[in-house]
C-alpha cells in the first residue's frame, strides 16, 4: 500500500459514510456554514456491487437470528436507504427513561428528548415524510377516530402512528444537490482506515482513506471528523483505532457491546366485532398526501409497572405462503415474490424473506386461489403495483381488507441492550464478528404485551387475539422467527462518563476534542421504533452543535 499525495486541503468537517446520517450532517453544516469546505467520503462507488470487502469480512455467530451482512446493509451514495422501507418512526418517552426492565442503565435522558424536539420538522423535510407529528390526536382531521369500532384507548394506544417516507433513497434525491454544492466534496470508492492519534488537548488532525479498487492510501485533515459508516462499520473503525481513547485512563468498556435490533414477527390474529368496515386496516393519508399508520402500543405507566419492553404491535396480512388464507390477490403476490429475478426486484432480500419465510410451497393451491377470485386477483395486485411502484410517493406496503375482520398482528418489539450482544475484530484486525442473540426476556416480554393487549380488547368488548401457538410452543416460534441486524444500534453508546458509554451527550468521541459520531449506534436503547428518523434528528443537531461549539 502506498502513501499517494494528501488531499491538499484543510477541510473545516470531513464526514465518513454518505448514507443518510453523513447526508442530512453534510447538508445541514452547509447550510449553517456557508464557505466551509466538507469532505464526504464514501466506500461504495457506483449502484451494482454485488461483493465487497467490508461485508465479506463479517462473521455473524447467530444467523438463524441475524440477517446476512449484504441483507443489512447498502454501500454507495445513500447508503442502506438504497433499500430501506421508509418507515419513519419516532422514538417513545419510555425509551429515555430508566426502567428496571433494562437494568436502570438507560445512558440516555428526558433531556435529550427535549433536545432533539427542535430538529424535527428540519429533519421530516430531509425524509419527505410530512409534519413531523406522530399522534392522531394532534391531526384535526384524525382526531377521535379509532383503529376498530368499539376501542377505547387506556393502557393500550391505537393513536400513535408511524409515517411514511417516499421512501426516499438518499443517494439519487441528493446527489444533484450535493454536487451543486460547492463546498461539499464527496470522495466515492474510499474507506476510512487509520486515524491518527489526539494530542495531548483531544485533537485529531488526520485520518486515512484507502481506495477500495487501487489500496493505495491517502491522509485526509480536517478540523473535525463526523464518522456516519453506519452501525457495524463506525463500530469497526472505532475498534481498528483504540489510539483514540489513549487519552483516557482506559478503552471505554461499553465500545461495541450492547449491540441491539428488534424482536419482530407474528404469532397471533386480531377479531375484532364490530362491523369490519370501521377497521383501519390499512394506510391514513394526511392533507399533504403522505402515509401514515396505526398501531397499537402501551402506556408508558404501563410498561415501567409491568416490566414490559416497549413494543408496538399493528395489523398485518396473514402469512402470505399458507394458502389456507384463500385470497387470490395474496395468492398472486406470493408467487411473483417466489418467482428468481422477479421476486428481486419486487423487494430487497431482507424485506422479501420476511414475507415469503423463504417458503415454496402449495403452489397448486395458490393457483387455485388465484382462479377462484378472478378477476380480483389480479386487479387488485395491478392496481397495487400501480401504487407502490410507478407512483412518485409510493404506496409503503400492502394490507388487504378482511371481511371476516380478522388481521394478523406484527409485533415490533424493544430488545434489552445486553453486554454480550457485541461486535469485536478478530485477530487479523479486519474480520468483524457480530455477536447476537435474543435474551429469554425479550421473548416473555413480547407474549406478556399480546397477553395484556388481548385483555384490554376483551375489556373493551371491542375484540380478541387468537394464538397461532399453543401456551408451550410460543416461546420457541418466537424464539425461531425473530431476524435482524436491519436496525443496529447500541455498541457506541452515549452517556455522561466514558465509564459508561462511548460518546458524550453531543456525540464526541470521550477522549478526542473533535471526533463525533452520528449514528444509531449511539443509541443505548432501541425501543420500538426503527431508528432512522431519529437518526435524522441527531444529524441535524449535530451540524448545529458543529456550528456553534468553540
Ligand atoms: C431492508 C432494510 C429495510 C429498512 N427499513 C427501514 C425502515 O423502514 N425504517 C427505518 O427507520 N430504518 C430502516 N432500515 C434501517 C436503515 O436503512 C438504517 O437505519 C439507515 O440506513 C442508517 O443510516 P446510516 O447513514 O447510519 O448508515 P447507512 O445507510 O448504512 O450508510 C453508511 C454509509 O457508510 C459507508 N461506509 C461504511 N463503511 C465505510 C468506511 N469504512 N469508509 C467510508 N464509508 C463507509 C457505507 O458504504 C454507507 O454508504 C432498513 C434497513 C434495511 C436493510
Amino acid at each position: 500500500m502506498n502513501l499517494i499525495h494528501p488531499l491538499n486541503i484543510l477541510y473545516d468537517l470531513c464526514i465518513v459514510g454518505a448514507g443518510p446520517a453523513g447526508i442530512i450532517t453534510a447538508l445541514e453544516y452547509c447550510r449553517y456554514n456557508p464557505g466551509k469546505k466538507i469532505l464526504l467520503v464514501e466506500y461504495g462507488r457506483g449502484r451494482n456491487q454485488h461483493h465487497n470487502a467490508l461485508d465479506d469480512s463479517i462473521k455473524i455467530d447467530n444467523p438463524a437470528n441475524h440477517y446476512h451482512p449484504y441483507e443489512c446493509t447498502n454501500k454507495g451514495l445513500g447508503g442502506t436507504s438504497a433499500t430501506w422501507g421508509g418507515r419513519c418512526v419516532m422514538y417513545d418517552e419510555i425509551d429515555f427513561m430508566e426502567r428496571s426492565v433494562t437494568g436502570d442503565d438507560c445512558t440516555w435522558g428526558a433531556d435529550v428528548l427535549a433536545g432533539l424536539r427542535p430538529y424535527l420538522p428540519k429533519a421530516a423535510e430531509y425524509f419527505e415524510c410530512g409534519e413531523p407529528i406522530f399522534n392522531l390526536k394532534d391531526i384535526e382531521e384524525f382526531r377521535g377516530t379509532h383503529i376498530a369500532e368499539g376501542f377505547v384507548e387506556g393502557i393500550v394506544t391505537d393513536s400513535v402512528v408511524e409515517r411514511w417516507s417516499m421512501p426516499t433513497r438518499f443517494g439519487s434525491r441528493y446527489s444533484n444537490r450535493l454536487k451543486k454544492t460547492r463546498d461539499i466534496h464527496v470522495l466515492q470508492g474510499f474507506e476510512i482506515r487509520d486515524m491518527q492519534s489526539p494530542n495531548a488537548a483531544g485533537t485529531v488532525t488526520s485520518v486515512k482513506i484507502r481506495n477500495v479498487s487501487t489500496a493505495t492510501e491517502s491522509e485526509v485533515t480536517a478540523k473535525r471528523f463526523v464518522l456516519a459508516a453506519g452501525t457495524q462499520e463506525t463500530t469497526r473503525a472505532l475498534l481498528r483505532n483504540k489510539q483514540l481513547f489513549k487519552n483516557l485512563d482506559s478503552i471505554p468498556e461499553a465500545l461495541g457491546h450492547y449491540y441491539q435490533g428488534h424482536i419482530s414477527g407474528k404469532v397471533a390474529s386480531v377479531v375484532f366485532h364490530g362491523n369490519p368496515q370501521k377497521t383501519d386496516y390499512g394506510f391514513l393519508k394526511g392533507k399533504d398526501k403522505t402515509y401514515l399508520r396505526r398501531r397499537f402500543q402501551f402506556t408508558s405507566n404501563f410498561l415501567k409497572e409491568q416490566n414490559l419492553l416497549n413494543t408496538a404491535i399493528w395489523l398485518d396480512n396473514p402469512l402470505y405462503y399458507n394458502p389456507a388464507h384463500r385470497n387470490g390477490a395474496m395468492s398472486l403476490m406470493y408467487l411473483a415474490m417466489i418467482t428468481p429475478v422477479l421476486g428481486k426486484k419486487l423487494a430487497p432480500p431482507a424485506i422479501a424473506e420476511s414475507i415469503t419465510k423463504g417458503m415454496r410451497t402449495g403452489v397448486k393451491r395458490h393457483i387455485l386461489n388465484i382462479l377462484r377470485e378472478l378477476p380480483h386477483s389480479l386487479t387488485i395486485p395491478a392496481a397495487i403495483f400501480y401504487k407502490r411502484y410507478l407512483l412518485k410517493r409510493k404506496l409503503p406496503g400492502v394490507f388487504l381488507f378482511s371481511p371476516e375482520n380478522k388481521y394478523a398482528l406484527h409485533f415490533h418489539a424493544e430488545q434489552l441492550p445486553q453486554y454480550r450482544n457485541r461486535m469485536y475484530l478478530g485477530e487479523d484486525r479486519e474480520t468483524l464478528h457480530i455477536d447476537y442473540s435474543l435474551a429469554d426476556e425479550d421473548i416473555r416480554s413480547v407474549i406478556r404485551t399480546h397477553e395484556a393487549l388481548d385483555h384490554w380488547l376483551r375489556e373493551c368488548g371491542c375484540g380478541e387475539l387468537q394464538y397461532w401457538f399453543g401456551e408451550d410452543a410460543i416461546f420457541e416460534a418466537i424464539k425461531g422467527m425473530s431476524r435482524d441486524g436491519m436496525h443496529q444500534s447500541g455498541t457506541t453508546r452515549m452517556a455522561e462518563s466514558p465509564a459508561r458509554g462511548v460518546v458524550d451527550m453531543d456525540l464526541k468521541l470521550w477522549g478526542t476534542k473533535n471526533v463525533y459520531i452520528c449514528s444509531s449506534s449511539v443509541y443505548p436503547t432501541s425501543g420500538q421504533a426503527n431508528p432512522t428518523f431519529l437518526l435524522g434528528v441527531f444529524a441535524c443537531r449535530l451540524a448545529k452543535h458543529l456550528t456553534t461549539a468553540p
